[in-house]
């Protein structure tokens, strides 16, 4: 499989240190606030990617954290906790609001076929190990402490910026917000590893360390959560674009001064989604959820389809125009499949060629915009239906579109439909109608056609043949 590296800034053949288990990492959600669909498009990629890996041959063990403490307003360790900021707003403990959120996080990528990753650790959970990575960083003079907080020290490092092909744009999310300086710090891109200072002493969780009760920075949980789980060799580590700097960079920073060696193989940035006013937001408490889309009476699906359509490394462009061609793609899509008949013989070399597009193309930087068009190359595949029926079970095990069950589902209800609104005597009638017609006698078709309309029945002529309804 070829991925684009974004430390590298090139595709490379993804080679996983074990070839026997990939580790990957993914950068979880901060529960303050519901996952809008901007989160969950991330979400949505790295999970095609894990299921992606896993088609290919490789499995996966995969970890993210739950980010329940340490995230600023500002990604540049300014302003309010996030956690408290929620708490605030609900007038519940942050313990609550975390639980509150991380459920429904959870319940939102059930909704959108998201696997719960392998192991989800929420950042609460793993102080002492943030402690001895800062004690260690300490030691190694990696960090320092000023006004009460542990800093570390990005002069320090041979290299600091690793992902700077990136949008000036997209580098600048992460600090924009942040207008306060830090005078504290040595050098401008120096992070908070842990802090205590007295001016987040409304600060609902703190800890006893070393350096006196506090609280750890966001950037060193991902990096003790991955190497608690995963250990000293990461291959690939996974989030959205705004968390390549600082956060991403930040972490690297911190990993590799602690371990003294290269700490992630592979990085794998999901692009944004973007309004056409711009980034879709949290903190500015305006955003769309699954709910929401529910509401309004899409299927989930459709908005993970309208996610496959394009490639993770585009920006996205949400209206809900654009929703609309997915979700009526989607119909479509699933209307077709629910007419391919359960029966016959799956031809296997067929198959393995109508699988050779769907593997290239994920093979090609996990490109599932050709993933999806390689499903409409089955339904068009001159070969029997229990072999295309085989092709789209295969496929959907990396797409996750519910695509037979949908299906499976869609001919139950119209089998259902059909038999309630079965009436022998009307269809003796259009039978009757139909014959008529057959033998020219148009004065009699007519008239039996006037009868029905007047108890209510439209006919509809089709070039399958005559179809009536109740108007
Ligand atoms: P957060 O819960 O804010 O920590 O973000 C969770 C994930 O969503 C992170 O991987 C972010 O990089 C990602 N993310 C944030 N905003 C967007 C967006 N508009 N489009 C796609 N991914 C996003
Ligand atoms: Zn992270």
């Amino acid at each position: 499989m070829y991925l684009y590296n974004s430390a590298s800034h090139q595709k490379e053949l993804f080679t996983p240190k074990d070839p026997g288990l990939v580790k990957m990492y993914t950068c979880g959600p901060t529960v303050y606030h519901y996952a809008h669909i901007g989160n969950l498009r991330t979400y949505i990629m790295e999970d095609v990617l894990e299921k992606a890996l896993e088609y290919l041959g490789y499995p996966v063990k995969r970890v993210m954290n739950i980010t329940d403490v340490g995230h600023l307003a500002s990604d540049a360790d300014t302003g309010e906790d996030k956690m408290l900021k929620g708490a605030k707003r609900e007038h519940k403990t942050v313990m609550e609001i975390a639980q509150f959120y991380t459920d429904a996080f959870f319940r939102d990528c059930d909704k959108l076929n998201i696997k719960r990753p392998e192991i989800v650790e929420p950042a609460t959970n793993c102080i002492a190990e943030y402690i001895h990575m800062v004690q260690v960083l300490l030691e190694k003079g990696s960090a320092y402490l000023a006004g009460g907080n542990v800093y570390f020290d990005t002069s320090t490092l041979e290299k600091y910026y690793v992902f700077n092909d990136h949008d000036e744009e997209d580098l600048a999310v992460g600090v924009r917000e942040g207008v306060e300086e830090d005078t504290n710090k040595k050098n401008k891109n120096d992070f908070v590893l842990w802090f205590t200072k007295s001016k987040f002493e409304d600060q609902a969780l703190k800890w006893d360390s070393p350096w006196g009760v506090g609280y750890p920075g966001w950037h060193i949980e991902c990096s003790c959560i991955s190497m608690k789980h995963l250990g000293e060799d990461l291959d690939i580590h996974a989030g959205g674009i705004d968390n390549a700097f600082p956060h991403h960079t930040n972490e690297i920073a911190q990993s590799e001064s602690y371990l003294g060696h290269k700490w992630c193989r592979y990085w794998f940035h999901v692009h944004h989604l973007n309004t056409d006013t711009g980034k879709m937001s949290k903190s500015k408490g305006e955003f769309l959820t699954v709910s929401l889309l529910e509401q309004k009476g899409y299927d989930p699906m459709a908005y993970r389809l309208f996610c496959l359509q394009s490639h993770y490394r585009r920006n996205l462009v949400f209206s809900w125009e654009n929703l609309d061609n997915a979700a009526v793609a989607y119909e479509k899509l699933i209307a077709r499949i629910a007419a391919l008949k359960e029966d016959g013989q799956v031809e296997q070399q067929t198959l393995e060629q109508l699988k050779k597009r769907f593997v290239g193309a994920l093979n090609g930087d996990l490109n599932t915009s050709v993933a999806v068009t390689a499903l409409y190359d089955v339904l068009k595949a001159k070969c029997s239906d229990a072999t295309k029926l085989a092709a789209l079970e295969d496929f959907d095990r990396v797409l996750s579109l519910n695509l037979l069950s949908a299906a499976r589902a869609l001919r139950e209800k119209q089998a259902r439909e059909a038999a309630e609104s079965a009436d022998p005597e009307i269809d003796a009638l259009v039978a009757a109608r139909a014959q008529a017609k057959k033998e020219k006698n148009f004065a009699e078709a007519d008239r039996i056609r006037d009868a029905l309309k007047a108890r209510g029945i439209e006919i509809i002529d089709t070039p399958q043949g005559t179809k009536w309804r109740k108007v």
